[in-house]
């Protein structure tokens, strides 16, 4: 079935509006960066649109789950999604690294199989450092490293061409994403795998994603479905957009302030079926 289509300030498809139904029982998830944030040639440039954290915490408090599931570190995610207050919305979840890092409330729990591979990623990105061409951005995550070629897209073939041969050097795996490569320990833990995590024991759930990488969490909500869920499959449009993930979405969000804008309505009705 073709999917509905959402511009911000219109009227939510139905399917998204049936999330509001039973807030109690359903998981609001998303992606960060091309979801909730326009994304620009510097990664570390890139902030949340405005009204995003009122709308993530007004979201927790009426629904069962409200999560941020990122490829960036938990690092990145607290620097982005924290309050005027300083602090990470009460109840409010978020996933770094895929879910290899787990934030609740003060505390962050990484997986302990990825932190064995830091070392490893540390070569990586020593090799990067030393042999990339100018304009190629090294993002060093700790228990991963991407390459951005978003300034210089003529040095793709570079790049892909580096994290393949460090693979098989370093047992690392590759991910592309938009205008990047990634490398990640073969490590079991995905945006699927931790989307199954915390959308479990709802009835309900809903993930918006731009990127290759929110292809797992779109399996997740498929498995969730399956099992007689009522699953949304949001997906975020842009020049760059994935046909893969475009065809597998139920709603196709037209860029990160219509995605906003649906969490904004999803905070809204939430509260409201709440009260
Ligand atoms: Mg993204």
């Amino acid at each position: 079935m073709a999917p509905a289509h959402h511009a911000a300030g219109q009227e939510p498809p139905d399917a998204v509006k049936k999330l509001a139904a039973d807030p109690g029982a359903t998981s609001i998830v998303t992606d960060f960066d091309g979801t909730l944030a326009l994304v620009v040639a510097d990664p570390e440039a890139v902030w949340a649109i405005d009204g995003v954290v009122d709308s993530l915490a007004a979201a927790a408090r009426s629904f069962r789950r409200t999560a941020v599931v990122s490829g960036r570190p938990a690092s990145f995610l607290l620097s982005r999604l924290t309050g005027t207050d300083g602090q990470i919305p009460a109840g409010v979840s978020l996933a770094g690294l895929y879910g290899m890092e787990l934030v609740e409330g003060d505390t962050v729990t990484v997986h302990p199989d990825a932190l064995t591979w830091v070392p490893e990623v540390d070569k990586v990105v020593a090799a990067a450092e030393a042999g990339a061409p100018p304009g190629v951005g090294i993002e060093r995550k700790g228990l991963s490293v991407t390459l951005h070629v978003r300034t210089v897209p003529h040095e793709a073939h570079w790049a892909e061409t580096f994290a393949e041969a460090h693979a098989r050097l370093s047992g690392l795996v590759v991910h592309p994403g938009r205008m990047s490569w990634e490398l990640r320990p073969p490590v079991d833990v995905d945006k699927g795998t931790t989307v199954d995590d915390i959308i479990a024991g709802s009835t309900a759930a809903c993930f918006m994603g731009d990127d290759i990488g929110d292809l797992p969490a779109f399996d997740a909500l498929d498995r969730f479905a399956a099992a007689g869920g009522h699953a949304v499959r949001i997906a975020v449009d842009s020049a760059e957009a994935p046909r893969q993930l475009m065809k597998r979405a139920d709603v196709v969000a037209d860029g990160p302030a219509a995605a906003v804008d649906l969490l904004a309505w999803l905070a809204q009705a939430g509260a409201a079926a709440a009260s």
